[in-house]
């Protein structure tokens, strides 16, 4: 543990184990930050309508993977009394990991991963999936979340059985998800059917860039006997790992609220040094503020159902692979998300929720704790864990293991080591790295060769160090070691 001095006297923990190299810069952003407490008092003062509590920040923490982001430091956690920071959230609204245990082992998929691979390239890029939502259902999801779609008397989803876990996390995350008007996203809803029709089934269920995924791996190894048993895995099991966000919905609903904020900014207050722009809670009707949460919200919502449709689509390609399967969720953790509690709104941006016994009382976690998924990268271990509910951290977790060097220095290793990577971890990308026709398309390989060093285990920090961390640091304790079996990268 280090904490983390400063004029403001602001609470700033780290949970950090002495070999995580911890970055300057990022240490500088998090102190930078604080100086939203100053801000919160002007704009309190400027604002005529305010009748609130006095806005403040109450308590920061920074997770064993933060590094700098833009702004705010990614692994922030963020505690604030009456004010709201959109940007303490990302852009990415309720990025996160889902993972899902299958019936499947380690030995059925092995052999059959060459055709695996080709009917995932087809399923995830070749135009292979069709999410048919009608417009009904598209609103449902933005307005009510995956729980409108899926437990909905009407319209549930074809062939999925929710279980209390999908129950679960309909309680657990609902504060933060407040239910929007769907507004914001009415093309979207609106997109259902016509012409158009195939060209938007495209937006949903698709990866995303970069960072995002979604991994078949296998039990390696179990540290917690109990608690792997009492969730469904057991030594060998396969399990599938999806990684993404709202796509293009919660950077509009970001950017919305940030150019609002900007014009209507009271005229002779200077802006913050940082950027950091808040809204103030409590002062009287803010229509900024409620269409924010509603963009915010269906964003959110999106993201959740973006996921479930990556799972589905994996399932798809195991059972035609494979042969037939049965799945369950173990949890959906979302890493960029805010919870409100009247004037109390926890944000975390980079981070994930570990509640203890406390948080998750009397639901189906609450023998063993939240489950906490840690990925470490394409070529190394992730993990999950059970959360301890540690107030120490504002019951947070790392969402990974953290970028080691930035993306323009991680495309700078050696065709070789790349070569060298790709013979020994199985990846699925839009293009067969393998096949020769594919191969003569020099300009586009070589753009795809960059994405994938970027993302290479290399650009990661060893996923070791950042696990003890947290165990150590009472914050979770490690339940199963996850090994990669193939990766699909958007
Ligand atoms: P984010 O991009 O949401 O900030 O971080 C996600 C985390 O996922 C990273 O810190 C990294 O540890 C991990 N990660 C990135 N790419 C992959 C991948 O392809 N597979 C796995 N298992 N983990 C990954
Ligand atoms: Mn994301
Ligand atoms: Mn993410």
């Amino acid at each position: 543990w280090l904490t983390l001095p400063n004029p403001w006297d602001v609470p700033v923990d780290i949970c950090a184990d002495e070999r995580v190299p911890l970055e300057p810069a990022a240490v500088d952003e998090a102190l930078s930050v604080l100086e939203t407490a100053e801000t919160l008092a002007r704009l309190a003062e400027a604002m005529p309508g305010h009748d609130g509590p006095a806005p403040r920040i109450t308590r920061m923490v920074l997770t064993p993977d933060f590094h700098k982001g833009a702004g705010i430091p990614i692994g922030t956690v963020v505690e604030t009394e009456g004010a709201l920071l959109p940007q303490a959230v990302g852009n990415d609204v309720n990025c996160g990991m889902r993972l899902e245990v299958t019936s499947l082992t380690v030995d059925e998929v092995r052999p059959r991963l060459d055709a695996l691979e080709r009917r995932l390239r087809h399923l995830f890029f070749e135009g292979g999936r069709r999410i048919a939502l009608t417009a009904v259902q598209r609103e449902a999801l933005l307005r009510e979340g995956l729980p409108g779609l899926l437990l909905s008397g009407d319209t549930p989803w074809q062939g999925y059985q929710p279980t209390d876990a999908d129950d679960c996390l309909d309680r657990m995350h609902a504060p933060a998800l407040p239910a929007g008007t769907a507004d914001a996203f009415a093309d979207w809803i609106e997109s259902a059917g016509g012409a158009g029709a195939a060209s938007h089934d495209s937006v949903i269920g698709g990866i995303g860039g970069g960072n995002h995924f979604v991994e078949l791996q296998y039990v390696a190894r179990v540290h917690d006997a109990a608690a792997a048993y009492a969730w469904g895995l057991a030594p060998g099991a396969v399990v599938l790992m999806a990684h993404s966000g709202s796509l293009s919905l919660g950077h509009q609903a970001n950017a919305t609220a940030l150019d609002r904020l900007r014009r209507t900014w009271p005229a002779g207050l200077p802006r913050p040094r940082n950027g950091i722009l808040p809204f103030l809670l409590g002062g009287g009707p803010d229509d900024g503020l409620r269409r924010y949460l509603d963009a915010f919200g269906n964003a959110a919502n999106f993201a959740a159902g973006n996921r479930f449709f990556l799972a589905l689509t994996m399932r798809a390609g195991l059972a035609a692979e494979c042969g037939q399967l049965t799945a369950r969720l173990i949890y959906d953790a979302p890493h960029n998300l805010f919870w409100r509690d009247g004037d109390r709104v926890v944000h975390r941006k980079g981070a994930t929720p570990s509640g203890g016994h406390e948080e998750m009382a009397g639901g189906p976690y609450a023998m063993w704790g939240e489950p906490v998924i840690v990925p470490g990268s394409m070529g190394a271990s992730s993990y999950l864990l059970r959360g301890h509910g540690n107030p120490r951290t504002l019951a947070s977790a790392c969402h990974g293991a953290g970028r080691r060097v930035p993306r323009g220095a991680a495309a700078r290793a050696s065709d070789d080591e790349l070569d060298a990577f790709l013979r020994e971890f199985r990846v699925v990308t839009p293009l067969d790295h393998r096949d020769p026709t594919v191969a003569r398309r020099g300009d586009v390989m070589a753009a795809r060769r960059r994405d994938l060093k970027e993302e290479a285990p290399w650009a990661y920090k060893d996923i070791g160090p950042v696990v003890s961390s947290l165990h150590a640091g009472a914050v979770a304790a490690p339940v199963a070691e996850l090994r990669p079996l193939l990766t699909v990268k958007g």
